[in-house]
């Protein structure tokens, strides 16, 4: 019994599951359609594609690397030099930040401080015969029992496993991709939902409907573990015991190489802030509520990197970290984690795909009074979920464990609280701030606005087409001259300088006119350019020019003169 008949090898791209079932939403989409756009124009492509690839990593190419940057702009932009939108916090008062750029690697007690060292683990299992490796909260159980009996039936052994992210994933997997749809003789599929559905298959001892439901490694008994089948072989008795794997990649400074000069390639940029918090009360004229944000790559050896750049080994993250009394802690992590959730929607990512999921208490750590992520419906996770951020209440967790660690004080002295003095002043209240920290990842997001962005419609010139945010879309505008003569040309590149003089801050403006007109449009539409300008017959008569809109197709006519006022009221600026 084989759950996967083309095993992956540790160099190799992960094949992503395909499309999935429910209309309109991005479970309708393939996830391979999606990574054949994004390599066909210069998205994303493998890193070391040519060496055959290395698990884990990804190379963003021109039109990705554009749209990394407007993410991680539009990031900046409003978390750190327009702090929501300009909006006052709970506390009546505009929202504050500073940003901070730290290293890679620190000092290798950071991460013993920070409970990454002892702490930072996964569970990892082998397989002794085909050799893969995979997280045990990856495996899921899917066990089955005949509807004819009424519900009733053993579940102690899976009858088949699957590796995956989500419960929903693990059934749509079974329903939906034809290897496993083969082996199971699958016929019919019933409804599929979150961790179960129902299928007329062979799942042991005949053609029956049969009511399936996904388990996690971890909840299944210990006993059963030895029976448990392959997720690669469907053999029994070959998997291990689950391993602990600490996710960190370590290296070494200086030409030495012992054990005393290893370091850590860092797994999130969040202790960077912390280790610097001090510096940055010292040397500026913050005050305490405030946030400290650094943007850039973390490392997480991750075991099974898997769902294109989802869950890669080498990522950027956006973190914020912000300082507040604790009084006023849980009143700030509402904020932040409503002000985040809107941020998402506000470039592009609005609609049913798209859901905050608060913790609950029994998911939380002791120092925590909330944490909730910002979860996204991607195809590979739909029906469920996959996080795109957490917004943690962080108590002083983080602050206490460096003073701790350092011995150096982190105390903040507050001048604005504590007992009045007959001088008028405050005595000051000393205090480790709380935390809040809204940390988002770069290329999951870059993920989601791919998938959220990616349209089919049959009936266009180009019948796929990226309807990405114009605040994000790396091509901001295109001019065409609709043919190569009769001064077309001369007035498309003048336009086109005009526009690159006035907008290239804001993104390209290519020039093309190579091509018959609804080609270029197509590869236009599929570089998620949201509008096309032609310069046509009439435009040497009257001095208008046609508008293109990506997302209807529509056409209408503007004079040349008002295009840059077009887009301005467009992108902004
Ligand atoms: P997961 O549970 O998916 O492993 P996490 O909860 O460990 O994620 P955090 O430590 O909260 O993730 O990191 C913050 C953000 O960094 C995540 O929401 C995600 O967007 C991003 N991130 C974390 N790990 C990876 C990864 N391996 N590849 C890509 N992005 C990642």
């Amino acid at each position: 019994m084989t759950t996967d008949p083309t095993p992956t090898p540790d160099h190799a791209t992960t094949t992503p599951a395909g499309a999935a079932s429910t209309p309109g939403t991005p479970a309708a989409k393939s996830m391979d359609a999606i990574m054949a756009l994004c390599k066909r124009r210069g998205f994303i492509y493998q890193a070391s594609e040519i060496y055959g690839g290395i698990n884990g990593f990804w190379d963003y190419g021109p039109l990705g690397a554009q749209l990394k940057k407007n993410l991680r702009d539009a990031w900046w932009q409003d978390m750190v030099l327009r702090p929501c939108w300009g909006r006052s916090g709970p506390n009546g008062k505009p929202v504050r930040c500073v940003p901070v750029e730290t290293c890679i690697i620190q000092h290798p007690r950071v991460w013993e401080a920070s409970g990454h060292v002892a702490g930072f683990n996964d569970p990892m299992v082998d397989d002794k015969q085909t050799k893969q490796r995979f997280r045990a909260d990856h495996l899921f159980g899917l066990f089955a029992r005949p509807q004819s009996s009424g519900g009733q039936g053993h579940f102690e052994i899976p009858k088949v496993t699957i590796v995956a992210s989500t419960v929903g994933e693990a059934v749509e997997r079974l329903v939906s991709e034809k290897p496993l749809r083969k082996i199971f003789n699958v016929r019919d599929v019933g409804h599929s939902s979150g961790a179960s559905g129902t299928v007329q298959a062979d799942l042991g001892g005949g053609m029956h409907h049969w009511h399936v439901e996904a388990v996690r490694w971890n909840q299944l008994d210990e006993a059963a573990l030895q029976e448990v089948p392959s997720p690669f072989t469907g053999k029994r008795g070959s998997l291990t015991s689950p391993r602990q794997f600490n996710l960190m990649f370590k290296t070494y400074t200086g030409a030495t190489a012992t054990e005393d000069d290893k370091v850590y390639m860092r797994p999130e940029t969040a202790q960077g802030i912390f280790v610097q918090f001090k510096n940055v009360i010292d040397t500026t004229r913050v005050k305490v509520p405030f946030g400290i944000a650094n943007t850039g790559k973390s490392f997480r050896n991750e075991v099974t990197p898997r769902n294109f750049t989802f869950r890669s080994r080498e990522f950027e993250q956006a973190e914020l970290e912000f300082f507040c009394h604790p009084d006023e802690s849980v009143d700030w992590y509402r904020f932040w984690r409503d002000f985040r959730m809107e941020w998402w929607k506000s470039v592009g990512l609005a609609g049913d795909n798209l859901v905050l999921r608060e913790h609950d208490k029994d998911e939380l750590s002791h120092y925590s009074q909330g944490t909730s992520d910002v979860e996204y419906r991607f195809p590979f996770t739909a029906p469920g979920f996959g996080e795109l951020e957490g917004i943690a209440h962080r108590g002083n967790f983080d602050l206490t464990q460096h003073q701790r660690h350092s011995g150096a004080k982190l105390e903040y002295n507050d001048t604005e609280r504590g007992e009045p003095l007959p001088n008028g002043q405050r005595r000051g209240e000393r205090y480790l701030p709380h935390c809040i920290e809204p940390a988002a990842g770069l290329d999951r997001g870059v993920l989601a606005l791919l998938c959220e962005a990616y349209t089919v419609d049959p009936s266009r010139a180009s019948p796929e087409f990226l309807k990405l945010h114009p605040r994000l879309a790396p091509i901001k505008a295109a001019v065409f001259p609709l043919v190569a003569k009769d001064g077309m040309p001369e007035i498309a590149e003048k336009l086109h300088a005009d526009l690159c003089e006035r907008f290239w801050r804001a993104g390209a403006i290519e020039l093309d006119e190579k091509q018959s007109i609804g080609k270029r449009y197509a590869r236009m539409d599929e570089a998620g350019c949201p509008f096309c300008f032609t310069i046509d017959g009439d435009t040497l008569k009257d001095q208008s020019v046609t508008i293109r809109e990506r997302d209807t197709g529509e056409q209408h006519r503007i004079a040349i003169d008002a295009v840059s006022g077009f887009l301005t009221d467009k992108l902004g600026g």
